[in-house]
């Protein structure tokens, strides 16, 4: 369909940029971005290549994102984000897919409105959101959002022994100073971030784009059944105080909770157990839960769902049961009328909408927790996986995902300039 006013966005030339990105920062194992490495600072060389003949301001903040500014009518700011790096042989489009069109979105609206868009439009690649090297994942956005734990990140180190201050001081940015980032939320109105949705949910539906509702909260515990050893012939089955009993039902509870909460998710990723031998029953077992859910009460319920059951097979099995919280995340829901403007976005992009939650946390999350309406567009994985060099996205999507993230961009620039 020719519209009266034809748009200037060229997604195709995303896709080409994505492959010249590919070949020049990926080998045969995948794509080698790690941050603050030097294939990283290669890749952001890259990027601002790509922007030269755009009337951009171009700086690095206190924490080392990259901010590229279109100076709009308005100093009230429309904020597209993503990040360059990836994991070591991470996948091609992890993170990149955003800057990489939002460097297409920002030709687009510099034609459209010769060099003054109605507001200021900034594209921000945040620095380490993968965290691939100091196990910290969202470095660059929890230092802006005032999230970051600075007693934490000041300690971490990398497999070399070299501590994260130390790392930072190498590609010149001043650890104790990383805060100050956050003054580039000042005019900060709202959030877009286009990703790779990393999961099946979309490939399973047959849809190339969704709306992200938000990320997902986080409850992570290790739970420890305590029983007793016991000779694995002697001991008849009614007198057994078998710990690894309790914790393999609640695997199948884990199950059942997720089940009644609707959309959230339960994961028992390890069990260990004392003392592990083929003759004895089980004296101790160790098992960690993992619990996501969009929604606070929801997660909250699922937890004490979780701790119920603990008890009752406990008490069933005649063992004891104890609970460590070993990490929580509040979830990050994103905001209601950006979300709608999402889903119109794509069902005038391709006919057809979906809304889902994110289990991985993104950059959009630190954002959003920092007040600022946000919210972010999936495209389709094929084979539902990412941190992979087998990480793929249809070419017909990757187009179609272009357009209807600029689409999103133009109608939240105008809701913007309303407020
Ligand atoms: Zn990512």
């Amino acid at each position: 369909m020719i519209t009266a006013m034809s748009s200037s966005l060229n997604p195709k030339r995303t896709v080409a940029e994505l492959k010249e990105l590919r070949a020049l920062t990926g080998n045969e194992n995948g794509a080698q971005r790690v941050a603050f490495t030097d294939t990283w600072l290669k890749a952001r060389g890259w990027l601002r290549q790509k922007v030269v003949g755009l009337p951009l301001e171009i700086h690095e903040d206190a924490a080392g994102n990259t901010w590229f500014t279109l100076r709009g009518a308005s100093e009230k700011a429309l904020l597209i984000g993503g990040h360059i790096d990836s994991v070591p042989n991470g996948g091609w489009l992890d993170g990149c897919l955003n800057v990489v069109a939002g460097v297409e979105i920002l030709r687009r609206i510099n034609t459209q409105y010769h060099g003054k868009p109605p507001v200021t439009v900034r594209l921000v690649d945040w620095a380490d959101e993968e965290g691939a090297r100091f196990g910290k994942s969202l470095f660059g956005s929890s230092a802006c959002s005032g999230n970051l734990d600075m007693n934490e990140a000041r300690g971490l180190v990398d497999k070399a022994g070299i501590k994260l201050p130390d790392a930072l001081k190498n590609v010149g940015i001043d650890f104790e100073r990383v805060k100050d980032s956050g003054v580039e939320l000042k005019n900060a109105a709202a959030y877009l971030e286009l990703h790779i949705e990393q999961g099946p949910v979309l490939l399973d539906l047959d849809l190339p784009l969704g709306a992200v509702l938000g990320t997902f909260g986080v409850e992570r515990h290790a739970i420890t059944f305590h029983g007793q050893a016991a000779h694995s012939g002697s001991t008849p089955m009614n007198r057994r105080k078998d710990a690894f009993l309790a914790a393999a039902k609640m695997s199948l509870e884990s199950y059942r909770i997720a089940e009644r909460s609707g959309i959230g998710v339960c994961t028992i990723g390890s069990c260990t157990t004392r003392p592990g031998i083929v003759t004895s029953v089980v004296e101790e077992c160790r098992i960690t839960l993992d619990q996501r859910h969009l929604d606070a009460p929801a997660l909250a319920k699922m937890l004490h769902e979780a701790k119920a059951a603990s008890e009752t097979f406990a008490k069933e099995g005649n063992v004891k049961v104890s609970w460590e919280r070993l990490w929580q995340i509040a979830p990050r829901p994103f905001n209601e009328e950006l979300i709608q403007f999402c889903d119109d976005a794509i069902r005038e992009t391709y006919g057809k909408s979906h809304r889902l939650p994110s289990g991985p946390l993104h950059d959009a999350a630190e954002v959003a927790s920092a007040g600022i309406p946000a919210v972010m567009m999936f495209v389709q994985s094929l084979h539902g996986i990412s941190h992979n060099k087998i990480e793929d996205t249809n070419e017909e999507h990757l187009e179609m995902c272009v357009t209807g993230f600029d689409k999103l961009a133009e109608k939240t620039m105008s809701w913007v300039r309303k407020q």
